[in-house]
């Protein structure tokens, strides 16, 4: 049951995420900020904070595709990157989320929409952010650069017909980024149509410079596409997996190798994964003895934050203090940041937990 003492648990709890997208969690506030810098109001369907707020509800996929594309053509400048990076250290910083792995689709800003960006402009502005952040609010950011699988598809009635150039442009840009925080090779957008087998040409090198291999997988798919991102992309971790459910020989393999899963249980009720927290498998995947996580994924866009979703396993999944700082132990355990930064970390937040259990 969610009591008062576990909500402020929660809150003070210095957590960690490692399944959220840097375009999906730009607050209604930034979007009008950006839209006015650079002369796109006309681009939104509403000028003032709560219209937007009603215009991000989300109602379907392909509304949730327009809002995330018009999202993302108000980041034109490095500037803009550098604006919305901070702010999501601000957001940390109000959550207490002392770690966040924060995905990135460069090609949506390179190839997709031409913005007349170059790569190294891209990582200054997000880098320049982050520093800030750091700087600021004391909070450590990486980044997962992911591929949008469905850029690749133009003809998705043909799995066949598959262009290699998002892929490669993303994974250019992910290796320019190394130095600067890039840890994860990622692959998202609607899975319908667009298996994991063709990117392996891409995630073999990400893999080999590295990178963890975290592509989403068994979110609006089932099992095959968990097991073709475990056999065909070398995946370290799954985004979302929670589909992996409904094939017992799959989650063993998937104990077997230790592979974790980064679960975003609002994020599957309203892209209508499960009609309910209720029918959510978050509880049976952990008591299966599956490394779970628990995220945001597009937190304004999906109405929630972490501390919400960590409200929800106290709520409906029935947490206690344990089990939710066992779960928030995971996402620093699953971390790709460097082995010094993740100790240290993880000591701070077992002090915190040993003063507050
Ligand atoms: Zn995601």
């Amino acid at each position: 049951m969610l009591t008062p003492e576990l909500k402020q648990f929660i809150r003070a709890m210095p957590k960690a995420e490692v399944h959220i997208h840097l375009e999906g969690s730009i607050a209604p506030e930034t979007v009008l900020e950006l839209a006015r810098r650079n002369n796109r109001l006309d681009n939104l369907p509403a000028h003032d904070v709560d219209g937007l707020r009603r215009w991000y509800t989300f109602t379907d996929f392909s509304h949730f595709v327009t809002v995330y594309v018009a999202i993302m053509g108000m980041l034109q400048k490095p500037e803009d990157f550098a604006l919305v990076v901070y702010e999501h250290g601000a957001d940390m910083a109000r959550q207490n989320i002392r770690y966040r792995e924060v995905t990135f689709t460069p090609y949506l800003h390179l190839g997709w929409e031409q913005k007349g960006l170059t790569i190294p402009e891209l990582l200054d502005g997000i880098n320049e952010g982050r520093e800030r952040a750091r700087t600021e609010f004391g909070v450590e950011i990486r980044w997962v650069f992911d591929v949008p699988r469905n850029a690749n598809f133009p003809d998705p009635a043909s799995a066949e017909n598959y262009n290699p150039e998002p892929s490669e442009l993303t994974l250019e840009a992910a290796l320019a980024g190394q130095p600067c925080g890039v840890v994860g090779f990622g692959l998202g957008g609607y899975e319908v149509n667009c298996p994991p087998e063709p990117f392996a040409h891409v995630f073999g090198p990400a893999k080999g410079a590295g990178l963890l291999s975290v592509p989403h997988a068994g979110e609006t798919e089932g099992p095959a596409s968990v097991r073709g991102a475990l056999d065909h992309l070398g995946a370290d971790r799954i985004g979302h997996g929670v589909r992996a459910i409904e094939d017992p020989a799959l989650l063993e393999e998937l104990k077997k190798r230790a592979v974790p899963l980064e679960i975003n249980p609002t994020s599957n009720i309203a892209l209508r994964v499960y009609p309910d927290y209720a029918a959510h498998p978050f509880r049976r995947l952990d008591e299966l003895g599956l490394t779970v996580t628990v995220n945001s994924d597009d937190p304004p866009l999906f109405n929630t934050s972490l501390v919400q979703e960590y409200e929800v396993l106290a709520g409906h999944f029935g947490y206690d203090r344990a089990g939710l700082a066992r779960i928030a132990r995971n996402a620093y355990r699953v971390a790709g940041v460097e082995n010094d930064v993740k100790t240290r970390l993880l000591a701070e937040f077992d002090a915190w937990v040993a003063a507050n259990m």
